[in-house]
């Protein structure tokens, strides 16, 4: 038995990166735990790992039935699914926007709508969304992504306000650059990865990047009862870097 046993939790994205550490770690601390993600298979046991794209109404409304049908209810939603990009206003064309914004932005939206119902019933209810210091640190081409971000620390904000008489707490994360396979992904597109890896480490004010396990750490430390006065508040995991 851990701190969190007794208590159900579904991560979104949860199947690689930060929401793959999330949910292990809920698990460890003795959570029963879904997983929703496109290819859940990188979700194994204990974790119940279902297929599910966040920017199907549809399919999240299925997968967190089946996950509060097969957990016995919800008491946490970690919104982590998301997608990057790259550029300024004028390299990414409508369907870009329109892409990134429906998967990091109303992929949130899907997943507290279809989730609130079953959270009301919980003593404990929690929603954890992954944004990022995109959302305020005015990075140069990112403006798409920055603007995803910007919306979801709005967007916790006002759930914040909103739910907080119904025993809901709302809370987001602000990762810097963490280790994780998008990261990977983005290194290998590179001529030389790991003159690039040691570049970004060396561009980083803690000289390495933040491990997908400190940013699960401080989601589950908000999704805990442990933070059970805190909501509506962005709690930075980045190494430092807001301050620069
Ligand atoms: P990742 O690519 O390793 O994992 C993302 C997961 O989300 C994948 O399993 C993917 O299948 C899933 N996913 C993507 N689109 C989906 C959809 N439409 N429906 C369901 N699942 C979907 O990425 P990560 O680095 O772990 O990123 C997770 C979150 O952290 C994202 O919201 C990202 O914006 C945020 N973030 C990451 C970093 C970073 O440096 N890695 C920094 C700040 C914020």
């Amino acid at each position: 038995t851990g701190e969190l046993t007794g208590l159900r939790a579904l991560v979104t994205g949860g199947a690689s990166g930060i929401g793959l550490a999330t949910a292990r770690l809920l698990a460890g601390r003795g959570a029963s735990v879904a997983v929703l993600d496109l290819d859940p298979s990188g979700a194994s046991a204990p974790l119940l790992g279902l297929k599910a794209d966040v920017c199907d109404d549809a399919s999240v409304r299925e997968g967190v039935a089946e996950a509060a049908r097969r957990l016995g209810g919800l008491d946490i939603l970690v919104n982590n699914a998301g997608i990057g990009a790259q550029g300024t206003v004028e390299d990414n064309p409508d369907h870009q926007w329109q892409r990134v914004l429906d998967v990091n932005v109303l992929g949130m939206v899907r997943t507290s709508r279809a989730a609130l119902p079953h959270l009301r019933n919980s003593s404990h209810a929690a929603i954890v969304n992954t944004c990022s210091i995109a959302a305020t640190a005015g990075l140069p081409q990112r403006a798409l992504y920055s603007a995803s971000k910007g919306a979801v620390l709005s967007l916790t904000l006002a759930m914040a306000a909103d739910h907080v008489r119904e025993g809901i707490r709302v809370n987001c994360v602000n990762p810097g650059t963490a280790d994780t396979p998008w990261v990977g992904r983005l290194l290998d597109a590179a001529d030389d990865p790991e003159a690039e890896r040691a570049a970004l480490n060396a561009r980083q004010p803690m000289g390495r990047l933040v491990s997908a396990d400190e940013v699960a750490a401080a989601i589950v430390y908000l999704a805990s009862p442990a933070a059970a006065s805190v909501t509506g508040t962005a709690l930075a995991v980045d190494g430092g870097m807001q301050g620069l």
